[in-house]
């Protein structure tokens, strides 16, 4: 059976010469980085060479990039950020995020807040933007860490980051950029992004699973996490995982500089798999703005349809997708971006994330909104009473 991957917000398929690239360093070139012989030289220059390509890309120092085990712990280590006193700073203990940050983030200013700091969310509107002004009430007096996605991974809707950033500058706050779906999509130069910290992955843009980065300004304040050598310069301890890093970077150099023809191309389908799906499918809406919109994700609501019972019967049939983040999606509450941006709990339990990638084509979009039309039909044909629709019999 024809597979229809429509999932790559929550992964890619590694490329096949990101996987060259790493084999090496999973056979013969198994030397620790740490070690003064040619093996861990070897090892050492490999980790070097994918620091130099991620730094490129955003156009910063290698000495400005960490290496992680993947956009989690970036966004960890970013977070804490707000909890590194600066000069003169100790009164300032609160943190302001976005209530559509990814769990990652989330998580890490929870953990902040039971450790005695305030925790504020700013608001989001219903196209899914969030406003910037809301950092700017408490900023000056009181904040520590500011932290905006730069676009979500459940809607795609792109965040005011700049104007953010802007005043962070102004208040000297610390200013934290997820850019796990946003790395190698839209153009980045750390700098004009104006943050203090940026998490991204690898395992979004066709590299390994369990790689990431925080790239950091140069003055940045860290707290480490992981305790024990001096490893990524005493930031992040412990032997670096060297096939992933090398993969990371192989991966970097096969997608920057960005095409802008296959980013437009991939807009393009995705635009053409949304008007698909809104004009063949009375009960489907887009969730989100339309134009503030990352080019590989769309996310729909389907009013009615349970959207784990869609994806199932879409499975079935080839179609893989996704309900929310892949983080969420085993759980069976609305998702909590999806109920911030107004949406009413049944929709957003209706909604289903479609992502690209520039291996798409034109005949998966079109065989996808026919299958998706189709398993809408049907499962709206076995509505029960409680307005949800049955599991298919199967
Ligand atoms: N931030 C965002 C916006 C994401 O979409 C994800 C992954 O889905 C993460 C952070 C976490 O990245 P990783 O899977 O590399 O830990």
């Amino acid at each position: 059976m024809k597979r229809i991957y429509l999932d790559n917000a929550s992964t890619t398929r590694m490329d096949e010469t990101v996987l060259e690239e790493m084999l090496p360093f999973l056979k013969d070139e198994f030397g620790n980085p740490s070690s003064h012989h040619r093996l861990g030289e070897v090892a050492s220059d490999a980790i070097e060479r994918s620091r130099e390509s991620i730094a490129k890309s955003v156009n910063v120092k290698p000495s400005q990039v960490i290496f992680t085990s993947g956009g989690t712990e970036a966004c960890n280590i970013g977070v804490g950020m707000g909890c590194c006193v600066r000069d003169g700073d100790c009164q300032k203990r609160t943190i302001m995020i976005s209530p559509i940050e990814h769990p990652a983030v989330r998580e890490s200013a929870i953990s902040l807040r039971n450790a005695g700091f305030s925790l504020i969310e700013t608001d989001v509107s219903n196209d899914g933007i969030v406003n910037p002004l809301g950092f700017q009430p408490s900023g000056k007096s009181a904040s520590c860490l500011f932290a905006l996605m730069h676009a979500n991974n459940e809607l795609g809707v792109i965040q005011p980051v700049e104007e953010v950033a802007k005043i962070a500058k102004d208040c000297d706050v610390p200013f934290f950029v997820d850019c796990v779906q946003s790395y190698l999509k839209l153009p980045m130069d750390f700098r004009r992004l104006g943050a203090s910290g940026i998490a991204v992955s690898a395992h979004k843009i066709h590299g390994p699973k369990g790689v990431g980065a925080l790239i950091v300004s140069e003055d940045a304040k860290i707290k480490r996490l992981v305790f024990g050598g001096d490893q990524e310069s005493g930031l992040r301890a412990g032997t670096p995982s060297v096939a992933n890093i090398v993969g990371f970077g192989a991966a970097v150099r096969s997608g920057f500089p960005i095409d802008e023809s296959v980013i437009r191309n991939t807009e393009r389908l995705r635009n053409r798999l949304t008007r698909g799906l809104i004009e063949s499918i009375p009960v489907a809406s887009l969730n989100g703005s339309a134009e503030k919109r990352i080019c590989h994700i769309a996310s729909i609501a389907f009013d009615g349809v349970e959207a784990r019972t869609l994806l199932e019967w879409l499975d079935e049939q080839g179609v893989i997708a996704s309900a929310g983040s892949a983080c969420t999606s085993r759980r069976l509450e609305p998702s909590r971006i999806l109920t911030a941006i107004g949406l009413a709990p049944l929709k957003a339990l209706g909604t289903v994330r479609f992502s690209l990638d520039a291996c798409t084509s034109r005949d998966d979009i079109d065989e996808a909104v026919d299958l998706v039309r189709r398993g809408v039909s049907f499962l709206m044909g076995n509505k029960p009473p409680n307005g949800l629709a049955a599991a298919p019999a199967h």
